[in-house]
């Protein structure tokens, strides 16, 4: 795979797939622009090098309709303010001949801005008729949107085909160095800490930390259906009663393959997700009926600690309890706290659990956060993505 500096761009047109899908408010303000800043190194370089630069992102989920409320306009006003001197053109649409006018008229160091891809449905169908209109007078692919690398669509994927040149953006090549290091021969000892709402996400993930980490250890809803496939009454705990198997099969693979895979200890416990209080901290089966485990314990969090600072590699994805109500977050800060401290090379991914590194004041001591949560767990589950390997 190549990387920019690997590329000429000078005079060329460089179709270049960000992920700007930036939260927008109910007047169309951006919420919070952490995906634009994270792509400007690369478009900052490409205009600098005297590319003709044709800048592509989706933008929520217009099912391949035309949607005033995900157009990509509010960005391009913000990439104006960031990029002062810099002549920024939005475009009406994503293909067609008014695009392919605008791109050939494009001089060295302009940046045209396409509507948002998924607009069309041939996007997300990966259509070729379609990859090869949005390659149409381009010279060089640049991928730089990590965050969709894990879908095979036509602006990630089946442009490639269409353009010779092609390289990974400084934002991917960051995203693979960092995770390659916890998927491909982690140092060890390499801790997993897992947790989040739902098993059902994580399953490949799970499966494929079983071969790689040398401790798992487990918390959020998560747990509950571990405890549950062992026989443990969980009181009104969250369970996937459908994963129930699933969980099995993964705790007997851990034992066959001498991983350490962790439940909890002891459980925070309340009457409701929200009910704001703390019922009772419990260290014996079956929990109580009539409540729910919101957070682990202080137990927990003190067997967990001590896995953690043993580690030289650390990958974290989901909370390990209801963290956004305040009485239930302590396990999640705690553990946080504990992977900043630790030392070891770490990476967090996933939306809830950077918003949780967040709120413990941790985010700067953490090695890697990955900006992509979907695509983050696929490449640790796969050790590849369909847009990274479109690049090859
Ligand atoms: P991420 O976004 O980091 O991948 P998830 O979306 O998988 O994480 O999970 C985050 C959600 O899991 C949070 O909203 C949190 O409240 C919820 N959660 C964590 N622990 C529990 C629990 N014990 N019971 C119910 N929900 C939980
Ligand atoms: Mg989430």
């Amino acid at each position: 795979m190549k990387f920019l500096e690997d590329i000429d761009v000078k005079g060329k047109v460089v179709f270049l797939r960000v992920d700007f899908n930036v939260p927008l408010d109910e007047n169309l303000k951006i919420r919070d622009e952490t995906r634009i800043q994270a792509s400007l190194p690369t478009i900052k370089y490409l205009l600098e090098r005297g590319a003709r630069l044709v800048v592509a992102s989706h933008l929520g989920r217009p099912k391949g309709q035309f949607n005033p409320k995900m157009s990509l306009k509010p960005v391009a006003e913000r990439l104006r303010e960031l990029l002062p001197g810099t002549n920024i053109i939005m475009a009406p649409d994503v293909i067609g001949p008014e695009v392919d006018r605008l791109k050939a008229s494009l001089k060295e160091g302009e940046l045209l801005l396409l509507e948002n891809v998924r607009f069309y449905k041939e996007e997300t169908d990966n259509d070729p008729e379609f990859s090869k209109k949005l390659a149409q007078d381009c010279q060089v692919f640049v991928n730089d949107a990590f965050g969709s690398c894990h879908r095979a669509h036509a602006s990630v994927v089946g442009i490639a085909s269409y353009l010779p040149e092609k390289a990974a953006g400084f934002l991917l090549k960051k995203e693979v160095e960092h995770l390659s290091r916890v998927t491909h021969n982690p140092e060890k000892p390499y801790v997993a800490i897992l947790g989040g709402a739902k098993i059902e996400d994580k399953i490949p993930v799970l499966e494929s930390l079983i071969n790689k980490a040398d401790v798992l250890l487990i918390g959020g809803a998560m747990a509950y259906t571990f405890l549950q496939a062992q026989g443990k009454g969980v009181g009104k705990s969250i369970v996937e009663e459908d994963k129930l198997q699933i969980a099995a099969d993964i705790m007997k693979k851990a034992e066959n393959s001498g991983v350490k895979l962790i439940l909890p200890l002891d459980h925070v416990m309340a009457t409701a997700p929200d009910s704001q209080e703390i019922a009772l901290v419990a260290d014996s089966y079956p929990l109580p009926d009539n409540l729910m485990g919101v957070d682990i314990g202080p137990k927990t969090i003190a067997e967990y600690e001590k896995y953690i600072k043993s580690a030289k590699t650390i990958f974290w994805n989901g909370p390990l309890g209801i963290f956004e109500v305040k009485p239930f977050s302590r396990g999640t800060v705690e553990i946080a706290r504990a992977v900043a401290e630790s030392g070891a090379f770490s990476v967090v991914g996933g939306g809830d659990s950077i918003a949780a590194i967040q709120q413990a004041g941790v985010a700067d001591r953490i090695s890697h956060i990955s900006t992509g949560g979907g695509a983050s767990l696929e490449y640790i589950a796969y050790g590849t993505l369909p847009g990274i390997e479109a690049l090859k």
